[in-house]
């Protein structure tokens, strides 16, 4: 567990008991992020005259009847592809730089309710493409244990918010592994909900049939008590399941993790793991052992394609998705075009950048009429698989545990010249986005060079309460306390 002066749980006890104030702990926060983004750059608008008035609202005595709130004063960062109504949404793009959506997603929405405080909008990856947060247009992220180093992506942004304890909790989103990633390269928590789980309505999109906003926290109730919040149905997205949803938080104590089966796909366990790794996922698999849980073989036979097919079906959802943004409908238009086509070209041009220009290009060549069948069908055919793969591993246990990602943190540069180096790196991760299966990263040492890894576990479809009480189990039985240099310092 992370330092507890820092998690949702001990400023609501804080805030109750008289010994801060929604405002102090507001401005901590707002102070916080401003004193670190020159080093950090994680937030691309810090809203000190939104959160403060908000603040100052929620400070207000209740109404006679007002419902309790579960997050009364809790401080927020929000990615920069979810929509805060008369806060910008660039998605990390030139394109959408100075756009302003008019409305509130809605798990914006449900967090206002709740009476948590939005402090501002993180920088992500460009449309949350990318697993080191440097594609974004307005400079990468830096990773607080290290600022030489990527923070992970696409939700870099949130992730060292929440790493640096600027805020408890953050949003980010997830298509291919873009929580679940970056937590466990900053050693946090992050939980991927269920596909249809959490509504996408003002979650801009990327793959739509991928796509679910995810929960950065700094220990597992954090992050369960905010999916408490966001998840369930929504009437402005089809896609969200009519499914119930339980009060995560409060089941976190029952059972732990005796008697629970973990699968362990050892198959997964080669190539390119990273040898602290290995050991330290190693390590977590024996503290579940030791914790009562019975340890079995599991096979994942296609998870092997994952890649493959996740870079098909992304990039193709991408290139359909993306063609909206074309200088007529919002954001930037190029200034200089003498025909309508030729502003729709230059527009674009200008406005993205190169990672997704090369998304649009694979996305649109692997739909096109000659290559469907080949690439986009084939790869259709195969994520079924990978779904059954998932489906039958889990009915022979209660969760899946790997790695989060080959490597620890690497350095700013390391991948940016090899596209298909960097995208190895959600080897681990994008397999969960394919089967619409839930997962949760939690993070589980250090290396030798005192950067964080981390493992995850992966469940079935709707299953969380049961991966949030076995990521518990674990965090209670092996707290991760160490904090980054850049902030035990200044805090000591
Ligand atoms: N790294 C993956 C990609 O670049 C995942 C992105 C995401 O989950 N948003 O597509």
């Amino acid at each position: 567990m992370n330092n507890p002066d820092h998690t949702i749980e001990s400023l609501s006890l804080r805030i109750a008991r008289g010994e801060t104030t929604v405002r102090a702990v507001t401005d901590a926060a707002l102070d916080a992020a401003e004193k670190l983004n020159d080093t950090l750059n994680a937030f691309l608008q810090i809203d000190r005259a939104g959160a403060t008035r908000r603040a100052d609202e929620l400070s207000a005595p209740q109404s006679v009847g007002d419902a309790p709130r579960a997050l009364v004063g809790v401080p927020i960062a929000v990615k920069d592809n979810i929509c805060v109504r008369g806060l910008q949404a660039s998605c990390g793009s030139r394109i959408l730089a100075n756009y302003h959506p008019p409305y509130d997603a809605t798990v914006i929405e449900r967090l206002s309710a709740a009476g948590a405080v939005i402090i501002g909008k993180t920088n992500c990856d460009e449309f949350a493409m990318g697993s080191s947060n440097e594609n974004s247009a307005f400079g990468p992220v830096r990773n607080p244990w290290d600022t030489a180093r990527v923070p992970g992506g696409s939700s870099g942004g949130s992730a060292a918010t929440v790493a640096a304890r600027i805020v408890p909790v953050a949003l980010g989103s997830e298509t291919g592994g873009s929580v679940r990633q970056p937590a466990s390269l900053c050693g946090i928590v992050g939980v991927k909900p269920t596909y249809g789980r959490v509504s996408r309505y003002g979650l801009v999109a990327f793959g739509s049939s991928l796509d679910q906003v995810s929960v950065f926290g700094l220990t597992v109730r954090d992050a369960a008590a905010v999916l408490g919040v966001i998840a369930g149905r929504d009437p402005h997205d089809a896609t969200t399941a009519d499914v119930p949803v339980p009060d995560y938080a409060a089941e976190l104590d029952t059972e732990g993790a005796r008697g629970a089966r973990i699968g362990v796909p050892r198959a997964l366990f080669g190539d390119g793991l990273d040898d602290e790794v290995r050991r330290s996922v190693e390590q977590s698999i024996e503290a579940y052992r030791d914790l009562g849980a019975e340890i079995v073989d599991v096979e994942l036979p296609h998870a092997k394609y994952s890649i493959a097919v996740y870079y098909i079906i992304a990039t193709a959802e991408a290139s359909a998705n993306l063609a909206r943004f074309d200088g007529v409908r919002y954001g930037h238009r190029t200034e200089e075009a003498r025909t309508l086509s030729e502003m729709y070209r230059r527009t674009r041009d200008e406005g993205f950048g190169a990672e997704v220009k090369r998304r649009i290009m694979l996305g649109t060549y692997v739909l096109s009429s000659g290559y469907y069948d080949a690439y986009y069908r084939k790869a259709q055919q195969v994520r079924t698989l990978i779904k059954k793969d998932f489906l039958d591993a889990l009915a022979q246990c209660d969760a899946i545990l790997t790695p989060t990602t080959p490597t620890p943190a690497f350095l700013l540069g390391e991948k940016t010249d090899d596209p298909l180096a960097m995208y190895l790196s959600d080897i681990y991760t994008c397999t969960a986005n394919l089967a619409g299966i839930p997962g949760i990263a939690v993070p589980c040492g250090l290396s030798s060079t005192g950067l964080p890894i981390g493992f995850q576990l992966l469940g079935r479809h709707w299953g969380e309460a049961t991966l949030f009480r076995l990521a518990h189990a674990y965090e209670r039985a092996q707290p991760f306390t160490a904090r980054p240099p850049l902030i035990a310092t200044s805090e000591d």
